[in-house]
C-alpha cells in the first residue's frame, strides 16, 4: 500500500508546471489558446503562466481566459488584475 506521503506527493506534483516545475497557477484559458500552443503531451498537464505566455511568445490578456461560467473565478485569483 502506498504511504499517505507518497500519495499527496504525487498529487502535488500533478499541480507543478511541466515546464519549469514550479507550483503553477490555477486558471483556465480559451481552448484554442492552449490546444495550438501547448503539444499534445502536455495538454493535460500543467503549466504556469509565465511558460505558457514564453510558449505564446506574448503576455497573457484577460481575453485569452475562460469565461467564470466555468466556475473557475479567474478573477478572484491574486495574479488576474496583473495583466491586461
Ligand atoms: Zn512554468
Amino acid at each position: 500500500m502506498k504511504s499517505l506521503k507518497k500519495i499527496i506527493k504525487e498529487e502535488l506534483s500533478r499541480l507543478l508546471c511541466s515546464d519549469c516545475g514550479e507550483h503553477g497557477e490555477a486558471y483556465f484559458v480559451k481552448d484554442n489558446i492552449w490546444y495550438d500552443n501547448v503539444p499534445p503531451y502536455k495538454q493535460k498537464k500543467v503549466l504556469c503562466l509565465s511558460c505558457l505566455e514564453k510558449r505564446l511568445g506574448r503576455k497573457l490578456k484577460k481575453s485569452d481566459f475562460k469565461s467564470d461560467k466555468h466556475g473557475t473565478f479567474t478573477y478572484k485569483q491574486p495574479w488576474w488584475d496583473k495583466i491586461d
